[in-house]
């Protein structure tokens, strides 16, 4: 059992206020993987505090070029990826996701977010000069936000931290991170590679905690902006606050998206890639594509398809390299994905794969990844957010159906189209309300933004706009 004694504040490992801990409990096993200590209030404030020392204007940091927080970011980026089989393993166990997700979505790309802002920020203009059209010159200067609060999610607890730590030094901000309790322990590992990497005291602070401790973090008049991945509820509560102190606040929220299968859909050339837009991380993915959509013409035949990926992909032990499909991150998610079943059932739709637990499988948070064909447009499985892999097929009649279906939604994270012919897909893009889309294929890329629309969200992280949301611009109007 691994065990954690203390929070990253100001540099070092340093004792809690508290004796509160968090108990980390294995995915698959049911059993306890780890303990560390819970932030409370006084830890925050202590965060904070670094913070903003580290901030301060002449602080080592404040005169670091633009070109030095480059070469940190390149360290971290390589301090990572020298440590990504340790954090994909525990991350595995933590929340289920397979191994080879996690090596590639919790390594690999982060590695790759790190090494993106190091590149972008080496020639990045944080000052332009203007000629005034009053007369005189306008300087403008990108200045950093300051202390950045980020509050992350479980399902992809590197990744996400990469969203918010990359772009934050690459601006020049400092950030106090808070993981959630589901996935505290990996959150260690970034510690290392903070400290290897030579991080200066106080550039980056790491407290895990749960609720309250967000909530601390978001009203704390030492941080300067939230930044925060999680549910649509928790964000309205944060955007709702954060409106009330005038703090800026990114928020990446929920998500329902479609993946629209146009009649030409070449299925088995394609079946990978549906794979990983509808079930990744075992559906636990804010851009899952969990609604199906089909043509009529060919639904029967989409259905039986998807009936066929559910009941083929191997599901086990998220450390075996053959695994795709693992458990949940804990048993609440199980029992809420579970809940979802049932009403899916309850409601009409019929279940054509999956629906229950693996027999296989005696212990751990499973859930066969599951189909259901003849889904109501209305019902609670075509409409909420499920978190978990359980798939609804629906028919459209024509591409027009199909897009007015997709786009009839509270949520706009995402949404795929998957067909051979790039003008229709082209059109079909055009029209989806989302803040991303993918054609034949969905992965996120570190130089595009990354957000949703509607209740999916607030902001845009990745790319440069991703930098820009971690400055701010100041004028200076100047008559010499
Ligand atoms: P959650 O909202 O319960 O928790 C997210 C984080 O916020 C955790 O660190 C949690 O401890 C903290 N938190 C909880 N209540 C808080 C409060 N009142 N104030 C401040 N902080 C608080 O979400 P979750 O269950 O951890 O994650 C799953 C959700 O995250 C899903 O809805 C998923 O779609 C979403 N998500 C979105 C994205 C995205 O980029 N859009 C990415 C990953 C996950």
């Amino acid at each position: 059992m691994i065990e954690q004694k203390a929070l990253f504040v100001d540099g070092g490992l340093e004792a809690p206020s508290t004796s509160e801990t968090i108990t980390v409990i294995g995915a698959s096993t049911g059993e306890i993987l780890g303990v560390t200590p819970a932030a409370a209030e006084q830890d925050v404030d202590a965060a904070v505090a670094a913070a903003r020392r580290a901030f301060a204007p002449g602080s080592p940091w404040s005169v670091w070029s633009a070109g030095e927080r480059a070469d940190l970011l390149d360290r971290l980026a390589d301090e990572v990826e020298k440590r990504g089989a340790e954090a994909a393993a525990l991350v595995a166990q933590e929340n289920g996701m397979p191994f080879s997700t996690a090596m590639s979505v919790e390594v690999a790309l982060p590695v790759a977010v790190y090494r993106y802002y190091a590149q972008l920020v080496r020639d990045y203009a944080f000052s332009e000069t203007r000629p005034g059209m009053l007369g005189g010159t306008v300087v403008v200067d990108r200045v950093p936000v300051g202390v950045l609060g980020a509050i992350v999610a479980w399902n992809y607890p590197n990744l996400l931290t990469a969203f918010k730590v990359a772009p934050a030094l690459a601006a020049g901000c400092t950030v106090v991170l808070k993981p959630s309790p589901e996935t505290a322990l990996d959150s260690y590992v970034f510690v290392e590679a903070v400290q290897a990497a030579g991080v200066p005291a106080g550039v980056v602070n790491v407290i895990p905690g749960g609720a309250e401790v967000g909530r601390r973090l978001v009203e704390h008049p030492g941080v300067d902006k939230i930044s925060f991945t999680g549910s649509t509820a928790v964000g309205r509560e944060i955007g709702a606050r954060c409106g009330e102190l005038l703090k800026p606040v990114t928020l990446e929220l929920g998500g329902k998206s479609a993946a629209i299968l146009l009649e030409d859909v070449d299925l088995a050339a394609n079946a990978e890639g549906l794979f990983q837009a509808t079930l990744l991380n075992n559906g636990q993915t804010c851009v899952a594509n969990t609604r199906i959509l089909a043509p009529r013409s060919r639904y029967d035949e989409i259905v039986d398809f998807f009936a066929a990926l559910a009941a083929g992909a191997a599901v086990g032990d998220p450390l075996d390299p053959a695994t795709l499909v693992g458990p949940l991150a804990t048993a609440r998610q199980r029992d809420r994905v579970e809940g979802y079943v049932a009403r899916g059932i309850a409601d009409g739709a019929r279940l054509v794969a999956g629906g229950g637990r693996p027999a296989h499988l005696d212990r751990g948070w499973y859930v066969e990844p599951t189909v259901f064909a003849d889904v109501h447009p209305d019902s609670a499985i075509a409409r909420e957010e499920i978190f978990g892999p359980v798939l609804s097929v629906l028919p459209y009649d024509d591409v027009d159906h199909a897009v007015a279906r997709a786009n009839d939604s509270d949520y706009g994270l995402a949404g795929t189209v998957w067909t051979s012919d790039p003008d229709a897909a082209r059109t079909v893009s055009s029209a989806i309300d989302s803040g991303t889309f993918g054609i034949n294929y969905f992965m996120l890329d570190p130089v595009a933004p990354f957000g949703g629309t509607k209740a999916s969200g607030l902001g845009r992280e990745l790319g440069p706009e991703g930098l820009e949301a971690c400055l701010r611009p100041r004028s200076t109007y100047s008559a010499v």
